[in-house]
């Protein structure tokens, strides 16, 4: 990586910037590379020697404390608390749900030896939590008045994968768990969707990632699930990235794991449970949905720094320049703004600029004796690539209002690709020619029917994503693109996916 050649001046800092962009393949050329390119060059993770795991590095991590914080915030003010459960499962526990384990057990780890003893019973490492945690609900709830529990647990978790890709197919992630509990199956309904809708909100506010939100069909939802409820994103390439998952688990994994209670009718019964989960993968998509051929470009409410300060080295600029850019560092973490000064002397104005915008940093303000003569900045917008001269005097506020500007107009760049890349399709012919052409979401009706779905997937590669809430279910018009059969559950939306 550039850092570590330590070579100094504008000639080498000349070289260093040419070599940054031009490291990354542009994305017409190879998506899948550009994205690795990008992961890598703007320090976001690595790879390890541990296969299929990586290192999330500052400016990654960076990233993902502010989905935390925002997400976190969100999961309080409807309820929520956070709390710890073990990353081992006991074997003969994870194996109570059939279904659960059916679905998990070829993507579990297992620990068969602690120090220099083989264990007598294997311990799975948490691929998902809903073993163990419905094991200690079953412990602590004993009545209604015990209802509803509102837990989310912040973890890692394991999945065996045999292809990997940083962020959005890891072996260990990291993520959130909700798991809750409650007294009756519409509140656990409610629950679910309540969970959808943060999730749906929190994509497009603070990634500015306009997302399709619905439930998913028999075959794609969660091990274990009565129903499970997705948001679907689209990609920079056309293919389809799942954000979030909520899950209604019914009475399922309460029966397995015997979460009872004593209901206001004096009857022992079953509780209605639910989990929902977002995870690293969400960076992923951040990535995928708004980069450009120059690398990232992060929305402003999730960028580590919304704007980056870079002095122009003339003259005696360490007691001119300096101070003044200073100055504006303070005014605008004064306004609330996340702002970096990068006053490193060894690299130059343009090897800086190169970096910064590799990295997606919204806004860049450039300052030096001239900018000072007639009292403005120069500044760069990340998304559009414009320069503009702008005034001291009221700058804080201008860059705060500016920033906002950026944040809807990435949504906005965003929702309108979405929408370039949506197509309604009323034949299986149709469908076809549009997974053969430019990848999308294509949107078609759909029967119900798995064996459909199956074929659709085997011959276009296309997987239903989900059938949205405004799918007009119901309505006796639309017909399944697959048999011709008139369609029970509506439209669904078909992509392929990530
Ligand atoms: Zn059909």
């Amino acid at each position: 990586m550039a850092e570590q050649t330590g070579v100094k001046g504008d000639k080498a800092g000349k070289d260093k910037k040419d070599a940054l962009v031009t490291e990354i393949t542009p994305q017409s050329e190879d998506f899948s590379r550009w994205y690795l390119d990008v992961v890598l060059k703007a320090e976001l993770a690595d790879y390890t020697p541990v296969k299929g795991c990586m290192a999330i590095r500052p400016y990654g991590y960076a990233i993902w404390e502010l989905i935390q914080q925002g997400l976190d915030r969100r999961f309080k003010a409807t309820g929520h608390v956070n709390a710890y459960f073990p990353l081992f499962i006991p074997e003969s526990l994870l194996m109570r749900e059939a279904e659960h384990v059916e679905g998990f057990s070829p993507q579990v780890a297992w620990v068969t030896r602690g120090g220099e003893e083989d264990l007598e019973e294997r311990l799975a490492i948490r691929p998902t939590s809903e073993v163990i945690i419905g094991t200690m609900y079953a412990k602590w709830i004993k009545s209604w008045r015990d209802l509803p529990v509102l837990i989310n647990q912040w973890a890692n978790v394991v999945r065996w994968e045999k292809v990997t890709r940083p962020f959005l197919r890891t072996t260990e992630f990291l993520w959130q768990e909700g798991h809750t509990a409650h007294e009756t199956e519409a509140e656990a309904q409610e629950e679910t969707m309540r969970i959808l809708r943060v999730y749906k909100e929190f994509a497009e506010t603070e990634l500015a990632m306009p997302v399709v939100d619905g439930q998913k069909s028999e075959s794609e939802k969660f091990a274990g699930a009565s129903r499970t409820y997705s948001i679907e994103a689209l990609m920079g390439d056309g293919r389809a990235l799942q954000a979030g998952t909520s899950h209604n688990l019914g009475q399922n994994f309460a029966k397995a794991f015997e979460i009872q209670f004593q209901g206001r009718d004096k009857i022992v019964q079953h509780a209605w449970t639910t989990s929902w989960g977002v995870s690293t993968r969400l960076i992923g998509g951040l990535i995928m949905t708004h980069g450009d051929d120059s690398g990232l470009v992060l929305p402003p409410r999730i960028a580590p720094y919304q704007v980056v300060i870079v002095p122009i080295p003339r003259g005696n600029w360490q007691e001119t320049v300096l101070p003044k850019a200073r100055e504006i560092q303070a005014a605008l973490a004064g306004h609330g703004v996340r702002v970096k000064l990068d006053d490193r002397d060894e690299y130059t104005p343009g090897w800086k600029y190169a970096e910064w915008e590799m990295r997606g940093v919204p806004v860049r303000l450039e300052i030096g004796p001239k900018d000072i003569e007639k009292a403005q900045v120069m500044l760069a917008r990340r998304d559009t690539r414009e320069k503009l001269p702008t005034p001291m005097d009221g700058l804080a506020p201008a860059v705060v209002a500016l920033l906002e500007a950026i944040q809807a107009s990435l949504y906005e760049r965003a929702r309108k690709f979405r929408e370039e890349h949506t197509q309604r399709v009323s034949s299986y012919d149709e469908l076809k020619a549009v997974m053969e052409g430019r990848p999308g979401f294509v949107i078609a009706g759909w029967c119900g029917s798995a064996d459909c779905e199956a074929q659709i997937k085997a011959e276009t590669q296309a997987t239903l994503r989900n059938i949205p809430f405004t799918s007009g279910a119901g309505h006796s018009a639309v017909t399944c693109v697959k048999c011709g059969k008139p369609s029970s559950s509506g439209e669904a939306w078909f992509a392929k996916a990530y």
